[in-house]
């Protein structure tokens, strides 16, 4: 059930109505938004007394069942836009943040030359993988907790904060205490235990698409997220597998408005996995902000031809710089800064 309260009214009033909500053994996830406050009352509907006598209660605007399985990431339970924030970084507000770093963080020296070189463009947050998600065990697997600490020491040099992938439940806590969003790739978009441990540090997450994942589902791994308390949650596209090999994924570009409308959190687009084609990068970033993408995520490396994952799609430091002129004019054009 979506409890809209009335505006201006006091924090006794709103309270009442969330201890009533528990009593009647749902829990309550309260959203307060500029104007008024949302709750999305979630228990099952069938074995629980019914919230509806609430509508009569005079601090009370609405109470509306939500029709579709996911509830808390859905637009019609926080009709406004939210934004989450990383370290000051708000993702989701007029202005579009770009994540970039490598794929892999690989040594000291490529990380922190990276780390500059994409402040200096424009970067707002630092993206680079700690523990990598490898087709083959004889493939690089990360610096683990090393990279992770490279990955401080970029932020403490740079201020950027930074985002990097959470693989194993085992590490959570860990990669939670280094990291300002934790990355849940797509081979893990539907590992619910993995969601869960990542929601319960409190940490934002960005929730890459599963590369053979429906619409529902994905909004269902979400609401995950957000149903372990967890309200800062950013849905990434990064492509999903179809019958074409020309390019490595199909950035499905359409799931940006989809989002949109279906759910009230940001939207990433990560045109790095999407094609993994370095030289379609800046093409997809223009046509994701077109979209109304609240965010970026593009791979970038001193050096792709020598990079230990994903060389192919990675944009060397100029490239990026290039890809960030060239962007501008669609961020302005979108009305976004
Ligand atoms: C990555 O960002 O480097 C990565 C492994 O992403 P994905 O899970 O989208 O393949
Ligand atoms: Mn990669």
């Amino acid at each position: 059930m979506i409890i809209v309260l009335k505006p201006r009214i006091t924090k006794k009033e709103e309270a009442a109505v969330i201890r009533e909500i528990r009593k009647l053994g749902y829990t309550p996830h309260i959203m307060r938004g500029v104007a008024r406050t949302v709750i999305g009352a979630i228990g099952d509907e069938r074995t629980h007394v019914s919230l509806e006598p609430l509508a009569t209660w005079p601090q009370v605007e609405s109470v509306t069942p939500i029709q579709k399985r996911y509830k808390l990431v859905s637009r019609e339970a926080h009709p406004s836009d939210s934004t989450v924030s990383a370290r000051g970084v708000a993702i989701g507000g007029r202005k579009v943040q770009i994540m970039a770093g490598p794929c892999s963080v690989e040594n000291e020296k490529q990380l922190l030359q990276t780390a500059v070189a994409v402040k200096e463009a424009g970067a707002t947050i630092l993206r680079g993988g700690a523990f990598k998600p490898r087709t083959s065990p004889y493939e690089f697997q990360g610096l683990g907790e090393k990279g992770l600490k490279l990955l401080a020491k970029a932020r403490k040099e740079t201020g950027l904060p930074v985002i990097t992938e959470l693989l194993s439940e085992n590490h959570a806590e860990m990669v939670a205490d280094y990291a300002d969003i934790l990355q849940i790739g797509t081979r893990n978009a539907q590992n619910f235990q993995l969601l869960i441990a990542a929601a319960k540090t409190g940490k934002p997450v960005l929730l890459k698409r599963g590369m053979c994942m429906k619409t529902e589902e994905w909004l269902l791994a979400g609401e995950y997220i957000l149903a372990h308390g967890n309200p800062g949650l950013l849905f990434c596209e990064r492509g999903i597998r179809t019958f074409d090999t020309y390019t490595r994924n199909t950035l499905d570009l359409a799931m940006v408005p989809i989002l949109k409308s279906e759910t009230h959190l940001p939207v990433v687009v990560d045109p790095s996995q999407g094609t993994g084609k370095a030289s379609l990068v800046t093409a997809m970033c223009k046509g994701a902000i077109a979209m109304g993408a609240d965010a970026l995520l593009i791979e970038v490396h001193p050096n792709p031809a020598e990079a230990w994952s994903d060389g192919a799609q990675q944009v060397t430091l100029d490239g990026f710089r290039r890809l960030m002129e060239e962007i501008q004019p669609f961020i302005t054009a979108v009305g976004r800064e």
